[in-house]
């Protein structure tokens, strides 16, 4: 055993928290599923929707723990900020690249 700054320490932290994010939006999706049909509850399709997109993007960010790719913007490659990570624990990109995304 070393003694350096072991950086999965932060991450398997980071990873903790994406997997508790993941549990409760699949918990909240099955519990909405019964009614999220466009024709039988439009707000619950959509939320539904909303919910099914962040799952994907959690999933995607544990993929990237797993690869070792966490942190780095998936579109220019460039460290993303820790700030924004921490508040958006699963963005895939970093400021510049979403706001060229959101733009389109
Ligand atoms: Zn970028």
């Amino acid at each position: 055993m070393t003694t350096s700054t072991p950086p999965s320490l932060a991450l398997a932290d980071v990873q903790r928290a994406l997997e508790r994010q993941l549990e409760e939006r699949l918990a909240i999706l099955q519990a909405l599923q019964p009614y999220a049909l466009p024709t039988v509850d439009p707000v619950a399709f959509q939320t539904a929707a909303s919910h099914r997109a962040v799952i994907e993007q959690i999933t995607a960010a544990l993929n990237r723990i797993t690869r070792g790719t966490y942190g780095l913007c998936t579109r220019c490659g460039r460290p993303i900020a820790p700030g924004r990570l921490e508040v958006l624990p699963h963005a895939a990109a970093c400021i510049e690249c979403q706001s060229h995304a959101d733009a389109a």
